[in-house]
């Protein structure tokens, strides 16, 4: 595993889970500090180097004590947001579709999904998840599918 400071450099001190800069003088064990995430490593195919990411220590899939948030942009109007990772490794193991929000319209579906897809091809890249919007019951629902 490397170091963290290699690793903050080369992520420019962003958490890749869920975007925010990371300090890099915080302590490595309190819940914002920064940690190396193994997570990408475990997806690689055997032969190929592993893939090691800088997150918060509270983001890192691996390390945390409770389990990963990936958390949706406070920018987006999303009601009812599902959990990120959660769904993301129940579409891993069932596959299907799934709700992940409902917003008030359908630009604000459109920036959700974008945001959404940006997200999970950096969580699960192996899936090729993708978001499909449909209006219902005057909003507009957006799922996430495999
Ligand atoms: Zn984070």
């Amino acid at each position: 595993m490397s170091d963290i400071t290699t690793v903050g450099e080369i992520d420019n001190w962003t958490c890749w889970l869920c975007d925010q800069v990371v300090d890099a003088d915080a302590s490595v064990n309190s819940d914002l500090g920064p940690s190396v995430d193994g997570y990408a490593a475990t997806r690689v195919k055997k032969g190929k180097p592993a893939v090691e990411r800088l997150a918060h220590r509270t983001c890192n899939t691996m390390k945390g004590k409770i389990a990963p948030v990936v958390r949706w942009s406070p920018e987006l109007f999303v009601v009812d947001p599902s959990p990120i990772f959660e769904t993301v490794e129940r579409l891993r193991t069932k596959g299907g579709r799934e709700i992940v929000a409902r917003c008030p319209d359908e630009n604000d579906a459109r920036q959700a999904s974008e945001w959404l897809l940006d997200r999970v091809s950096r969580l699960a890249p192996d899936l090729g998840l993708s978001t499909q919007i449909s209006p219902g019951g005057g909003q507009f629902v957006l799922y996430l599918a495999r």
